[in-house]
């Protein structure tokens, strides 16, 4: 009996490598023991939330017991957190901000498929810079849409505009970036960023119908050594922001965040109203009552950033004493080292048995490389030198 669609079938037969890793954890954890893991394969922020988050907590319990305290409200969001969000995004991203040009969302991930159910011709396809986060594709798909991924710049994993230009063609209806990127830990400067807006204005005129540029932000506030990440706003009227407070705030599985439709779009009310809608069609509705709240109240508020800081420095420390080759990350808290040898599967499953779990490349859309997500403990990732120099001694 044919229990599912033949595309899920075909999802679940090929298991994502970040759930295959999850599940060799939890293999590795049962026999060995918690403490004798070292698991670098979650992007699952293990900081506590800031003290806003409990007090908002706290406040919001206080009024639960008001008439529709949690009731069904516009499709958009509450009104005071769209105007609160828009406030501070118009701070956050230098450019005057209307609530109206904002919909909260059931965290990134919500946002862009409501982006994309809003725009996605069955057929379109949408840019994105490899390493890619994995689920970009699973999104696109959902709306029969084609993920078109761009490898970057080797190494650098810089943006290279001259291929992306090449892969546009009157089919494109978005360029999806990630800055800072998850796993790269890149973060695009100005003039790259005003390179790829000159293209798209040049392909939009070209073709009559826009290219869309959204920008999933969700690590915007993790950058190390005073890096900055320009916003894509002020460059490309046809740009959308798309974030969550998933990491800022630690609060992934509250799941909220938001889109906010750039202010100088032509027409930009329509797009807003697509996006609401599909928020609502997707079977969403709106982004949970609670998660607004919060977010609303803690606005401004952020996890313990020193903490990621000294985690990077460790982490540095134990792949430069062991010899691997990586690229610095600008932001976010991933390291994506070249994987010894090239096979980063094989490379990967050399790392199980010295009972380290880290994601290969090949599930980023990048062989050769493998992710180590650093939002675990200083003393794991000190833990972890003596199994990284062993697993590199063996290729
Ligand atoms: N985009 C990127 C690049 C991510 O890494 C993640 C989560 O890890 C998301 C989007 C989804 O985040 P959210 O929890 O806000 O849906």
């Amino acid at each position: 009996m044919q229990m599912l669609s033949s595309q899920v079938q075909g999802y679940l037969k090929s298991s994502s490598w970040i759930r295959k890793m999850f599940e060799a954890g939890l293999e590795l954890k049962a026999k060995y023991g918690e403490d004798a893991v070292c698991d670098f394969s979650l992007g699952n922020p293990d900081l506590a939330p800031p003290k806003a988050v409990a007090q908002g907590l706290h406040d919001i319990a206080a009024t639960a017991e008001r008439p529709f305290a949690f009731g069904y409200m516009p499709n958009f969001g509450y009104p005071s957190t769209r105007k609160a969000l828009a406030g501070h995004l118009a701070q956050e991203q230098g450019v005057a901000v209307e609530p109206g040009d904002l919909v909260l969302t059931c965290g990134a991930a919500g946002a862009i498929n409501s982006l994309l159910r809003a725009v996605l011709e069955p057929g379109d396809e949408v840019i994105c810079p490899a390493p890619y986060f994995v689920e970009y594709g699973f999104y696109v798909q959902n709306y029969g849409g084609t993920l078109r991924p761009v490898p970057a710049r080797p190494l650098t994993f810089e943006l290279d505009l001259p291929a992306m230009e090449a892969a546009i063609t009157e089919r494109t209806r978005i360029v999806l970036i990630n800055s800072p990127n998850n796993p790269s830990g890149a973060v695009y400067t100005r003039a790259e960023l005003q390179g790829l807006a000159a293209i798209l204005a040049r392909k939009t005129a070209e073709f009559g119908r826009p290219i869309y540029l959204a920008a999933d932000e969700p690590y915007r506030f993790l950058t190390f050594d005073g890096c900055e990440v320009p916003s894509v706003l002020p460059l490309y009227p046809y740009s959308v922001v798309v974030s969550s407070f998933s990491k800022c705030l630690s609060l992934a599985g509250e799941r909220v965040g938001y889109a906010l439709v750039n202010p100088a779009m032509p027409d930009k009310a329509t797009l807003v109203a697509g996006i609401v809608l599909a928020n609502r069609i997707l079977g969403f509705v709106n982004a949970p009552a609670i998660g607004q709240m919060l977010a609303e109240r803690a606005l401004g508020s952020q996890v313990n950033l020193a903490v990621y800081a000294e985690r990077r420095k460790a982490m540095t420390t134990v792949l430069d004493e062991a010899g691997y080759t990586f690229t610095m990350p600008k932001g976010a808290f991933y390291f994506f080292p070249q994987a010894p040898g090239g096979d980063d599967v094989a490379f990967c499953a050399a790392l199980q048995e010295e009972r380290i779990l880290a994601v290969p490349g090949s599930g980023f859309g990048c062989p050769g490389f493998f992710r180590l997500a650093f939002c675990v403990g200083e003393e794991v990732i000190n833990r972890s030198a003596e199994g990284f120099a062993k697993a590199l001694a063996r290729f």
